[in-house]
């Protein structure tokens, strides 16, 4: 094991978004995986606020880039079928309008690439 200032457990979006920031931050980061990636997990469908937190990290150009699909809002379905639509440009407060829905396994692996570029040390069960 490689000598560090911050130790991360978990390579999941929470793990990968803080060894980003503290990275760029100037801290030496080595983040421990026990999975092998590309792996398995289930959420898949993000809210505009995530956007905010990949933004405030630098992420949020490489998920744009990435071609996952475009989310505009929600739809809500109740047990006598009414349909409620909840479009994000209607705005809640947030910054952005729209958000994406991802394959889980690309968008973490992703993620985790980003923290590997932005100097983080990545060690992952190979
Ligand atoms: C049914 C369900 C539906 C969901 N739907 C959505 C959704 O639509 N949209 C959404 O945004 N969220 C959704 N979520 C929530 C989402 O999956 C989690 O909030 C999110 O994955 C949490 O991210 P994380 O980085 O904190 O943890 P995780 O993604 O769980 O990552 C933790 C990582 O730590 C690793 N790890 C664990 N223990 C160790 C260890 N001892 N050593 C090394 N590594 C370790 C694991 O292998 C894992 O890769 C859903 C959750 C559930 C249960």
């Amino acid at each position: 094991m490689t000598e560090c200032y911050i130790f991360i457990i978990g390579g999941g979006p929470a793990g990968s978004i803080a060894a980003v920031k503290l990275a760029k931050a100037g801290y030496a980061v080595e983040l421990v995986e026990k999975v092998k990636f590309p792996r398995f997990v289930i959420g898949e469908s993000l809210l505009p606020r995530c956007n905010e937190l990949l933004e405030e990290a630098g992420m949020l150009e490489a998920v744009e880039s990435a071609g996952f699909q475009f989310k505009g809002g929600v739809a809500f379905e109740n047990e006598q079928n009414d349909i409620k639509i909840v479009h994000f440009e209607q705005n809640m407060g947030q910054k952005h309008n729209s958000s994406f829905q991802v394959r889980r396994e690309i968008f973490d692996k992703l993620l985790l690439d980003e923290a590997e570029k932005s100097g983080a040390h990545i060690v992952m069960e190979s």
